[in-house]
């Protein structure tokens, strides 16, 4: 089935904000088995939207939009869809009284202008707003639909994944599978090349390569009658992809770098601490913004100057005056440092010249060390990045650092698995 996504809102075509329900809906839309074939945005404007709507309706089976049914005059998109449809807008009892309870609870007075959001399409199936107040709702007449929901991307998400996914999985013929398998240490092109004939060869699954700074990702795709065969073909697609790349991929299962090592940490109850100087405690920032985190991560060192080095870690005053602040010797100082203080079985120091200045052509800007032990083995990697910025040099040493962990993991055991449907 085809379908198009309409935006509502004057704001969007002023530039005023961004539109962020987009990409989401475009994506959940493809993974259930649709084509998305239109994006429209179009202002509050009673005409403009009735022409663009049935525009739309004419083209595809299915337009969805977002915006517009809250309780103020501009708001439209209800009164225009049942006008389209050429149904009568009547009070919906449920949606009243949750929406009564709602200004019950938030202990505000209810403006007659808001009961306005609960009149609904005659014949419409409603769909609850969670969060806010204005519900959605999907309307189906001579075989088009049409799915309103709320403007607000957190209204909107919520009340797609709860109420519109199951409504429209019901409508299509086919299920989506999909998996998005990261790796690191390979680029794209080599990616690509390795994986030639299986991405240039396969209708299904499908294969797509993505690069972010420093990372490729590829997705796995299948549709197919039902979710297990779907499932079945992606796993299978998998493991032929494992056997050839396997060594890079750092996740199976869509996670970034840092959520997929933090798992592998708390999983295997392994305990972390760092000591950071170039990176000033990007590591450790990004780190506890893992829930549960606090399982495993002991305690950060973040030791820019030389005397925080020296007196926090125990770095010898004479290895920092011969070889420098920058340098393995100092590398291997810290991370002695950070053992001795802490106990943790994984412990890493980074200490590098993040730029613009500093740097001299003996040690140039984006020289890093990164030092680990992991128990009681010990050692120091020396990078020359060739990266644009201070900025990115100080993510892309965070992702080596958490390569060498994950590498090290990989090496004990401690590895990815691939999870899917069948063995939830
Ligand atoms: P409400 O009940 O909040 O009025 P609504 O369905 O009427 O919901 P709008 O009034 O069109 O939605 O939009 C409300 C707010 O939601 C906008 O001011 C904007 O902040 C946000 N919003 C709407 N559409 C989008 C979008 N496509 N992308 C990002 N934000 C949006």
């Amino acid at each position: 089935m085809d379908c198009a996504f309409l935006s509502v809102g004057t704001e969007l075509l002023f530039g005023q904000i961004i539109n962020m329900n987009t990409v989401y809906l475009s994506q959940k839309l493809n993974m259930l088995g649709l084509n998305v074939m239109y994006h429209y945005t179009v202002g509050d404007n009673s005409k403009r939207l009735k022409d663009i709507l049935e525009f739309a309706l004419k083209k595809t089976d299915i337009v969805i939009t977002t915006g517009g049914l809250g309780p103020t005059q501009d708001d439209l998109t209800k009164e225009i869809v049942a006008e389209v449809f050429d149904r009568n807008l009547i009070l919906h009892e449920p949606s009243f009284e949750r929406l009564e309870n709602y200004f019950e609870k938030i202990n505000r007075e209810m403006t007659e202008n808001n009961i306005k959001q609960v009149y609904m399409p005659e014949g419409a199936v409603i769909f609850n707003n969670d969060i806010g107040t204005a519900p959605g709702f999907g309307l189906e007449k001579n075989d088009k639909i049409i799915i309103c929901l709320p403007g607000p991307p957190k209204e909107m998400k919520t009340m797609f994944e709860n109420y519109v996914q199951p409504y429209l999985q019901k409508k299509s013929e086919y299920t989506i599978y999909s998996k998005v398998l990261h790796f690191f240490g390979i680029g794209e092109s080599l990616l690509e090349t390795k994986l030639f004939d299986l991405i240039s060869g396969q209708t299904d699954p499908t294969l797509a390569t993505y690069a972010k700074e420093g990372e490729v990702s590829l997705r796995i795709t299948s549709k197919r009658r039902t979710l297990i065969e779907a499932e079945k073909s992606v796993l299978q697609m998998i493991k032929e992809v494992s056997q050839r790349v396997g060594e890079y991929v750092y996740s199976y299962d869509d996670e970034d770098f840092i959520e997929a090592v933090a798992k592998k940490l708390i999983k295997h109850n392994l305990s972390i601490s760092l000591a950071e100087s170039c990176t000033g405690g990007l590591f450790t920032s990004k780190l506890t913004d893992i829930p549960g985190i606090s399982s495993v991560f002991d305690r950060s060192f973040i030791t820019y100057s030389n005397e925080s080095k020296i007196k926090e870690l125990n770095v010898k005053k004479s290895t920092i005056e011969t070889y420098g602040a920058v340098s393995r010797e100092t590398a291997l100082e810290m991370v002695q440092g950070v053992k001795e203080k802490t106990g943790s079985r994984i412990c890493l120091a980074v200490t590098g010249i993040a730029g613009p200045g500093g740097g001299t052509e003996e040690k140039p800007v984006g020289l890093v060390y990164i030092a680990m032990m992991f128990d009681s083995e010990i050692n120091c990697y020396e990078y020359r990045l060739k990266r644009p910025d201070r900025e990115s040099i100080r993510n892309y040493s965070v992702l080596l650092m958490l390569n060498h962990i994950n590498q090290a993991l990989n090496e004990k055991g401690f590895g990815s698995q691939v999870s899917g449907v069948g063995n939830r």
